[in-house]
């Protein structure tokens, strides 16, 4: 285990969310903050066993009380659970490290518990046993609650109740938890778990959040209250960075803003290939918080809203005058331009639509997208009736999630006719061309494609689902992270296949923010690219430095390639050539 010897350190991991943060670490893990740490003097080693005593004394009487609880409103069995913490609390090998580790870093025993725990939550994590994989969260809980109860360490407040600026580091962040993070708060993020193409990271783009995942032994190595410069460029953490290094990294974050602010001023330019080829260029959209972000970085509307985060985030399904209200609200605010709204995408890593009984063992596989709301008619419903309302106000497309087949196809029609002749029964106004799409995210959609376009009016192809499904690589899983390869010669010819069935079709994954990539994507034939605002400037800025020609004969050579590296390489020559400035 280290020792924080206040040298700088480095930690590398996967960059996700580009942009600096300077601040100091908050350190959290298992939903819980890690203790400020201080050195203590020989004097207050008894003293500090003392406290530690105390804490497992009273965290001891409360597991007792809590398993008296439940015990009487649930049974023996579920109360079982306690004694499993009550033995973990004890337990002999947590408790001799720390007789050993206390003397040895002359740290407050709070933060060397913590750090010792975190340590043994990190090997179980790993171990092949399931049963004891799962005790992980069960560890945390009664870390939690000692640490809870130990005295606070004199004039060293607890992280995560200042609000000075910080650098967030975690083992992992849910979307729902990134979502609510406070952006005057926390500067950036870094986790030890996680991937590129995960909501987690999809959100932290939305909110121009720095950050970095899947760094290993993080929570380990991070000491809250250290100065921090998380670079979400290149991927590192910098912990108690030298004033060199500070200097360096201020330098680089003055020369950045300066460069965007370049970029933003061309916001009203079109994006337009140096051959005349148009590419409408929307923003994806999570949050209400975003809009002002969308004409601010010259979106042509919105290609991707994401209901889910407004249907699910906030307690409770808003009902359809609700919906209606906030549909319209982003139409008003889009026009003349479109926005296309995605029908509720919930389950996989997303927020579950309803708690369900058991477990799902494989959630992306699972209760998913287009399947929930089919299966909740009348729920679905008032979406699309909400969304219908919206179009009278402006330009409107819906799409739905997850489609698979022309089933599901035929199904939502179905559902928006009843709409449209209820919405007529209640004399309420909705536009009768609304256009109607679906993403193609499931390979079978993508083979499929040319049945599909007879049916509806336009395709966004999802890349992070659909390289997700036909490589069968999870998109949030980091162990298998580095194979999670969007140029993968599978995905890239389903994408072509599906732009040849000839409707228009657009790319709002992850896979059309990659400034590498966008020579491929024009290339294959894309019209339409749907990014998050943040890039949205540099998408511009690529396309308007492309030859449309010189882009489809490379993507014709790399529709050739047998691997995905070749793929990536011949798209990112182009785009190097082409661009060379934002490589810098
Ligand atoms: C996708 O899968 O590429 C997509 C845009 O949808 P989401 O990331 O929300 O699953
Ligand atoms: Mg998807």
């Amino acid at each position: 285990m280290e020792i924080d010897d206040g040298f700088e350190r480095r930690l590398k991991g996967q960059p996700v969310s580009p942009g600096i943060a300077i601040g100091v670490l908050r350190v959290e893990a298992q939903g819980c903050s890690a203790p400020a740490t201080r050195t203590i003097l020989p004097v207050e080693l008894e003293s500090e066993w003392a406290r530690f005593e105390a804490a497992l004394t009273r965290t001891e009487e409360e597991l007792h009380s809590l398993k008296a609880r439940v015990e009487h409103l649930s049974g023996a069995n579920e109360a079982a659970i306690f004694d499993a913490h009550l033995l973990f609390l004890r337990d002999r090998t947590i408790l001799n490290k720390l007789r050993k580790e206390v003397p040895r870093r002359m740290q407050n025993i709070d933060s060397v518990y913590y750090a010792v725990v975190q340590n043994f939550m990190e090997v179980m994590r790993h171990v092949d046993d399931s049963y004891l994989r799962s005790r992980v969260a069960d560890i945390g809980d009664v870390l939690q609650r000692v640490l809870k109860n130990m005295a606070p360490v004199a004039a060293s407040p607890r992280a995560g109740e200042s609000a000075e600026p910080c650098v967030l580091a975690a083992y992992d962040l849910s979307p729902s938890d990134t979502a609510d993070l406070d952006p005057n708060t926390v500067l950036g993020f870094v986790t030890e778990a996680g991937s590129a193409v995960s909501h987690t990271a999809i959100l932290a783009r939305s909110l121009g959040l720095p950050a970095v995942v899947a760094v290993p032994h993080l929570v380990m190595e991070s000491r809250v209250g250290r100065p921090a410069i998380l670079d979400g460029y290149s991927g590192v953490l910098i912990i108690n960075p030298t004033a060199e290094t500070l200097d360096h990294y201020r330098e680089i974050q003055a020369e950045k803003e300066k460069a965007y602010s370049a970029l933003i001023e061309m916001k009203d330019l079109p994006a337009e290939t140096t051959d005349g080829r148009r590419i409408r260029l929307a923003a994806n959209v999570e949050f209400a918080h975003e809009y002002g972000a969308i004409s601010r970085s010259g979106a042509e509307g919105v290609g991707l809203y994401r209901t889910e985060f407004f249907l699910l985030g906030n307690g409770g399904l808003p009902d359809e005058e609700t919906q209606y209200e906030h549909y319209r609200e982003l139409v008003e605010r889009c026009a003349p331009h479109e926005v296309i709204f995605r029908t509720l995408d919930s389950g996989g890593d997303k927020l579950p639509f309803e708690v369900l009984e058991e477990k799902e063992d494989n959630p992306f596989l699972g209760w998913r997208g287009i399947r929930v709301s089919l299966s909740r008619p009348e729920v679905f419903k008032e979406q699309l009736c909400a969304i219908l309302r919206a179009s009278a106000h402006g330009k409107v497309g819906v799409m739905f999630p997850m489609v698979s087949g022309i089933t599901e196809v035929r199904d939502v029609h179905a559902l928006l006719d009843e709409c449209r002749t209820d919405l007529r029964a209640r004399g309420l106004a909705y536009d009768e061309n609304m256009r109607v799409g679906i993403m193609i995210e499931v390979p079978s959609a993508a083979m499929m494609a040319d049945v599909l376009a007879r049916h509806v009016d336009f395709f966004s192809i999802g890349t992070n689902d659909l390289t997700q499904y036909t490589i069968a690589v999870d998109r949030v899983n980091y162990r298998v992270a580095s194979m999670f390869r969007s140029t993968h010669p599978g995905v890239v010819r389903l994408m072509r296949q599906t732009i040849a069935a000839g409707i228009p079709t657009g790319i709002c994954g992850e896979m059309g923010g990659d400034i590498t990539l966008v020579p491929l994507l024009v290339g294959l034939g894309v019209r339409e690219l749907s990014v998050g605002t943040h890039l949205l400037p540099l998408i511009r800025f690529a396309i308007r430095h492309l030859n449309y020609e010189e882009c489809r004969i490379m993507a014709e050579e790399a529709l050739q390639a047998e691997d995905s590296y070749t793929i990536r390489r011949l798209s990112k020559d182009l785009a190097l050539k082409s661009y060379p400035t934002l490589f810098d």
